[in-house]
């Protein structure tokens, strides 16, 4: 392997330092060609990280600026820059900051690089990087220190469907600031991630084109544009593809030299032998080449491999036999006109990539800032501090004296009201589901889903206030609200489309001797859903939806930190069609409405999430009952870990990592709780993992910018401030992050890291933004399995690594619900997610899991035409299957 990589390297990159690429390049250069040099290693996650690149294109510029002698600006060698080497949050969420930060960074850099004669360029990344990326471009362009420079320069792709408008744009950015700009045209090389990053976000569409051709026929349009505005542009075409590159010549005409052509190192030697040096045109091209050590390659390895392995690849197409010459030279626009449909048929929209009577939930692109604004409106429209919530019952709502809710973010902020229910009313609820229940178990499976397909539906077209609640109510940043009203909407689709499977119409069951077995799912009657506040929506949703979907009645017994949300999504149900009588709702406390619901022998089910202790009461319970035995389905907490082999890259890890172990306040139950690290590798990761961590902003979760929101409420805050006083004390504290002063209202948590020695050391589950840290030795890897599994419960478990055989063997010996492997392809992933949302990639249905639905039914076996007396067979049968 490191040999193939010593090869790929080679290939790909021009050396480990500038002064060895220099002088690698000056052969080259002899040939008549010029070069941009980059500096490997990209997306800092740290603030030194982010220095650290900083310097080492700083002293790029300064080596190539000693190199070059006067002469044109564009004949000399040039530097390309990457805006998220430069900042450990380049994202639009931190807008300001970014602003704030990184211009000042890219204009320093500029300026270093006009003093010394060298131009440079700012690659393109991610799309929804692109705005941002423009406003920082702007800024540099309209700095007074760069005024007159003809050497600050863009790069643009052409696979974004915005391609064409980003460089109108720029003409104006050009004329406005009084400059050429050098812009690289390119077609782009993120484009695996960006499809599957809408897809996966539930996006109306995609950023980038989906045919080949269409991206093609972009980049010819875009081209024109520049080339027909030389007071603009300085145009630079990059491209390996010789049918691209033919047709901008044939665009520019013979004359035309005041443009160059661009290719990467190790890519398109020979077209451009015949271009630069055999055509005797005078045509100039530069050579992209990329500067680093073996550490900080793979990004980059990884995007030329995608590129050159791509079936859709000109490099790929050229080198295969089979393929005719005239497909291969196909011109864009007549495929463009003669594809039908034009979007691919085979990259079906975002939302459809599920089943097809399963739509994928919608999401919103927090990227695009109109989605923002009108987001911004529609929450502010949703009010905030007069929701209410009461008991509901046969669609009644229930008398009694309302108490007050409040905002975690701020205790002294009321968000609502809530109504807790009486024993009165508990009984008043059981009776009324009992008598719905049959009925609606007889209602046709298939009117039942319309209903759950209703719900999703309306969640999603009241998204703004669902995100407004859980904001005020529960504390939830934005990204976290929407990944709950999606996984609330898909909870309900997915139900819907299991009913429509399994319910519609009877399984027929073999029949030896000549009769006839049919099974049914039928509802068991009367279902309590009892539900906790870190998935106040998600999970409260999913479980109601199972219950109707499988044809019970349902009470549903919300968390009393979050009545407010369950209000608002029981609220919506009577317009989806579900009666008034087949769901109660029940605002309350465990002991006097839960107890009570428990107890009673008319309840024929309960479905629970939340701690294993309460999972454990309520089985005693329901087992001390008289009567049927009823059934219990609950979801317990964990001890999830995640272990880190040498293999792994620091960079992801340390993404996955926050995300799992903070975001939502670490208050999920597949959160992370003990990073497991090869102790080989554990000083650096750590070091990386709390510079990220001190990224983070802590407040106010309704704001885009914020990380980590508040925990629930005064007790878990207390709980866990004691856990990391005594851990501390204890064993070592890593990090631990300062809060700003306008936290000072409410119950945050300031995140923190602490080593352990042993996994043993946590008795329990520390439901909050606590990291543990346990370094392992790789050769006692079986032994740190063996505590893992000795911990008795572990909901998720994450894996670091990019040797299979090692994940494999860890997952096939951990005993966990859901083991996430990420293989650190970065750049052929979007990022794993190990411990994303509870739904897209956590425990849900989607991450195909055990799903639950039968549990909710009788199984019934309806025998015709039976040979034997009084049904046997059909018992035969039963117990056959
Ligand atoms: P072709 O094979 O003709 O085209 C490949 C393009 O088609 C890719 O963009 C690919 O994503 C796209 N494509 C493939 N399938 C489809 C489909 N089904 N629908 C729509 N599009 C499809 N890339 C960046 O992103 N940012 C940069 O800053 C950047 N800088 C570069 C600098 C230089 C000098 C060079 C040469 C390349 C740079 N690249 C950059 C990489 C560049 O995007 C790829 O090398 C380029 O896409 C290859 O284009 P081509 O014309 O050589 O190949």
């Amino acid at each position: 392997m490191t040999h193939a990589m010593r090869i790929i390297g080679r290939q790909f990159v021009m050396g480990r330092t500038i002064d060895e690429a220099v002088e690698r390049g000056a052969e080259a250069e002899r040939k008549g060609y010029r070069h941009s040099y980059d500096m490997l290693g990209e997306a800092a996650r740290t603030m030194a990280d982010a220095d650290r690149y900083m310097a080492s294109y700083g002293n790029a510029i300064d080596r190539l600026g000693a190199a070059e002698g006067k002469g044109d600006l564009f004949a000399r060698a040039s530097i390309s820059v990457k805006l998220s080497a430069l900042h450990p949050r380049y994202e639009l969420a931190q807008r300001q900051r970014v602003l704030e930060e990184l211009a000042p960074r890219l204009i320093c850099l500029a300026e270093r690089a006009r003093e010394r004669g060298v131009a440079l360029t700012v690659d393109a990344e991610e799309a929804d990087r692109l705005d941002l990326s423009l406003d920082l471009f702007e800024m540099a362009a309209a700095a007074p220190s760069l005024a007159g420079w003809d050497g600050l320069g863009l790069a643009v792709q052409a696979y974004q469907k915005r391609a064409i408008h980003v460089i109108a744009w720029l003409a104006d950015l050009a004329r406005r600031t009084n400059r050429r700009l050098p812009v690289r045209l390119v077609k782009g090389a993120y484009w695996d991630s960006e499809i599957k990053r809408s897809q996966e976000q539930g996006l109306p569409g995609y950023p980038v084109f989906t045919r080949k051709a269409s991206t093609d026929l972009s980049y010819i349009v875009c081209a024109r544009a520049m080339l027909d505005d030389p007071e603009a542009f300085y145009p630079q075409f990059a491209t390996h593809n010789a049918q691209t590159l033919a047709t901008i010549l044939t665009l520019a005409g013979d004359e035309r030299t005041d443009f160059e052509f661009q290719r990467l190192h190790g890519m398109g030697q020979a077209l451009y032998e015949r271009v630069v040096e055999q055509s005797g045109r005078g045509i100039a091209c530069r050579i992209y080449a990329p500067v680093g050590s073996h550490e900080d390659l793979l990004a980059y390895l990884v995007r030329r491999l995608l590129e050159n392995g791509a079936n859709t690849s000109f490099v790929n197409r050229i080198v295969d036999d089979n393929l005719p010459m005239e497909a291969i030279v196909a011109d864009p626009a007549d495929v463009v006109r003669a594809a039908e449909p034009k979007a691919h048929p085979r990259i079906v929209l975002p939302r459809d990539i599920f089943e097809p009577d399963r739509a994928n939930a919608r999401g919103l692109d927090l990227s695009d800032e109109a989605t923002l604004d009108r987001l911004a409106a529609d929450m502010a429209a949703a009010g905030s501090g007069g929701w209410e919530a009461a008991p509901l019952i046969a669609g009644r709502k229930g008398e009694g004296r309302p108490s007050a809710v409040f905002d975690p973010a701020d205790g002294r902020c009321q968000v609502g009201s809530v109504i807790e229910a009486t024993a009165t009313q508990v009984d008043a609820a059981l009776e009324s589901a009992a008598r719905a229940a049959p009925g609606w178990s007889a209602r046709p499976a298939e009117e039942r889903a319309a209903c759950l397909d209703r719900i999703a539906g309306l969640l999603e077209a009241n998204m703004a206030r669902a995100l407004a609640i859980a904001t005020r109510e529960a504390g939830k940043t934005l990204p976290d609200g929407i990944a709950e009203v999606r996984e609330a909407a898909d909870f309900c689709r997915y139900y819907a489309h299991r009913a429509r499977k399994e319910f519609a119409a009877p399984l027929e069951l073999p029949g030896p001797t000549g009769e006839r077995n049919r099974m049914s799912l039928v509802g068991r009657g009367v279902f309590v859903c009892i539900s906790p506040w870190n998935f106040p929506l998600a999970i409260f949703t999913g479980q109601i939806a199972a219950a109707l979907a499988a044809g019970n009645a349902v009470i549903a017994k919300p968390a009393e930190q979050t009545p407010l949300m369950a209000a608002f999504a029981v609220g919506l149900m009577p317009e989806a069609g579900i009666p008034g009588e087949v769901l109660q709702l029940l605002p309350g406390d465990g002991a006097t409405v839960g107890g009570r619901l428990v107890a009673d022998p008319r309840v024929a089910g309960v479905c629970f999430t939340g701690s294993t202790d309460t999972a454990r009461a309520i089985n005693r319970s329901l087992a001390a009952r008289e009567g049927a035995i009823p059934v219990l389905i609950a979801e317990t907490g964990g001890q999830n870990a995640m272990i880190v082999d040498s293999t792994a890259l620091a960079e992801q890890v340390t993404v996955d990592v926050i995300r799992s172990a903070v975001n939502s306040a670490g208050q999920r139950c597949s959160a992370l709780r003990v990073l497991c690290l090869q102790e080989d590798v554990a000083p650096r990761m750590i070091a990386m993992l709390t510079g990220a961590m001190a990224e983070l902003r802590i407040g106010d979760p309704g704001l885009l910018a914020t990380d980590v929101g508040p925990v629930i409420d005064r007790e878990a805050l207390d709980g866990l401030e004691a856990h990391v006083e005594r851990f501390s004390r204890e064993h070592k504290l890593l990090y631990r992050a300062t809060l700003p002063p306008e936290t000072a209202g409410g119950t945050f948590m300031a995140p923190a890291v602490i080593e352990i020695d042993r996994f043993d050391r946590l008795e329990r589950e520390v439901f909050g933004p606590v990291l543990h840290v346990l370094r392992y030795r790789a050769d006692r890897l079986d032994a740190l399995l063996a505590a893992i599994n000795a911990g008795g419960y572990g909901l998720t478990l994450g894996i670091h690594t990019r040797i299979d055989a090692n994940a494999r063997y860890i997952a096939e010996r951990a005993r966990v619900g859901n083991v996430y492997v990420n293989r650190n392809m970065i750049g052929a992933v979007v990022g794993s997610q190990p411990f994303g949302g509870q739904g897209l990639s956590g425990t849900g249905p989607k991450a195909g899991g055990p799903h639950y639905l039968p549990r909710f039914a009788n199984e019934r076996v309806v025998s015709t035409d039976t040979t034997a007396a009084g049904g046997n067979a059909a018992l035969m049968t039963l117990g056959d299957s």
